[in-house]
């Protein structure tokens, strides 16, 4: 059953709370865990701007019981998450780059794809993931509603600047025609209503079109503690389980599964109509190893205890550090970086200042909620501070070695799942 009441804020300026299991309609929702209010993650103002009115919302996490879906207890408007001036382009990590190249790789050799063969890529950001596809010389055509579209078209990547739904589907399919994959990277977690996202990715694909979607899995996220991924773009956090039982609502079928190493752990779902596409062992394989009903609340309790211990310890080696008189920065400020600082209470007065490598559009600004500066990586070797906490800690190993080689003395801590010193 759909949900009959969808969560829907785009137009609203504002926020809607979810009421019912936005895949299967439930209302048998637990809750999971509160961090609090947020500001949205991309709210950064300009440093030295006057401090002004800005909007905060709830972030709670929530339980579906019937389908096992864990999802965000609000939707926020699109405008507000999503503003035009969207500082984040996917092309900046390497680890991003490498898995769209090993896509295009996957998908090319599993499918067969040919010359004709139409790639369809939604939230498309800068044309990452597609430029990997339009260089193994198939057709490709992005569809990105922000600003950063137009890096992508720069780069001769055809990019339609729209909010993807069933009208730009038909679309697509007249001017191109129909779409042998279609996919989606990390930004089907973040569709108001996903039901209308998936009957348009279905109405764009072939007859054994593909459709492959790359989304934050929820097994490490709770593994090793992420609470920093959720924040308001992330309304649905995936399980295979949950994942399978949306898909198989618009009669797609899951055919192959894999977990790949994409934002600190998730999987890449291939899914076609039924019978298209011979389903792999990897289906069972993952869904056997994934709790579910009462196995899966048990273990979204101990989440919420580990997650609430993670903040007191952090706090705690933080204290000892401040009272040494430490002056501490902050290495690199991802989305996930403001749920971290807000839900913890960090501020400018613990954090002098978070570094981000030179082009990044986030320097000059401060970040949300706070007025801890964003300032060119430059600045950590000048200053040299005693301490610099990764925000970006699921890449800690591919960031600490550049860091120490490029001239940085201090000590290096990851903040999660356990703070530590590198
Ligand atoms: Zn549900």
């Amino acid at each position: 059953m759909r949900p009959i009441k969808i969560a829907a804020a785009a137009g609203t300026g504002a926020s809607v709370p979810v009421e019912c299991c936005q895949v299967c309609g439930s209302t048998q929702l637990d809750d999971v865990l509160s961090l609090g209010y947020m500001p949205p993650v991309n709210q950064m103002v300009p440093i030295g701007q006057v401090p002004r009115q800005q909007p905060w919302f709830p972030t709670n996490l929530l339980h579906c019981r019937d389908c096992d879906l864990v999802q965000l207890g609000l939707a926020v408007d699109p405008v507000i998450i999503f503003p035009p001036e969207y500082p984040y382009t996917s092309g900046t990590t390497k680890l991003l780059r490498d898995n769209f190249a090993e896509l295009q790789r996957e998908s090319a050799a599993m499918l067969g794809l040919g010359d004709k063969d139409l790639v369809v890529d939604i939230g498309s950001n800068d044309g990452t993931l597609l430029s990997n596809f339009q260089n193994g010389g198939y057709r490709v055509l992005g569809i990105e509603p922000t600003d950063v579209g137009d890096i992508a078209n720069g780069k001769g990547i055809p990019t339609l600047k729209r909010y993807f739904g069933v009208e730009v589907a038909r679309e697509v399919k007249r001017q191109y025609g129909p779409a042998s994959v279609v996919t989606a990277a990390n930004c089907f977690a973040h569709i108001e209503d996903v039901h209308a996202i998936v009957d348009a990715i279905v109405e764009m694909l072939k007859k054994d079109g593909v459709f492959v979607s790359e989304s934050h899995y929820l097994i490490p996220l709770l593994d090793t503690l992420q609470y920093d991924t959720v924040y308001h773009e992330h309304l649905r956090y995936y399980s295979l389980t949950s994942l399978k039982h949306l898909l198989e609502m618009h009669d797609l079928e899951v055919f192959h599964t894999r977990p790949i190493p994409s934002h600190g752990g998730s999987i890449r779902v291939y899914a076609a109509r039924h019978g298209a596409h011979t389903v792999q062992d990897s289906v069972r394989k993952m869904l056997s190893a994934e709790p579910r009903g009462d196995a899966m609340t048990k273990r979204l309790a101990t989440f919420r205890r580990d997650v609430i211990l993670s903040k007191l310890r952090l706090l705690s080696m933080l204290r000892e550090l401040k009272e040494k008189g430490a002056r501490i920065a902050g290495i690199s400020a991802p989305s996930r970086a403001s749920t971290l600082v807000n839900y913890v209470g960090l501020d400018e007065g613990l954090i002098d200042y978070v570094c981000e490598i030179a082009g990044s559009l986030k320097i000059g600004k401060c970040m949300p909620g706070t007025q801890i500066p964003v300032v060119d990586e430059t600045k950590l070797f000048s200053d040299q501070p005693d301490c610099a906490i990764i925000f970006s800690w699921h890449i800690a190993d591919e960031l600490a070695p550049k860091l120490k080689a490029k001239g940085f003395r201090g000590r290096l801590i990851t903040p999660l799942p356990v703070p530590k010193f590198l």
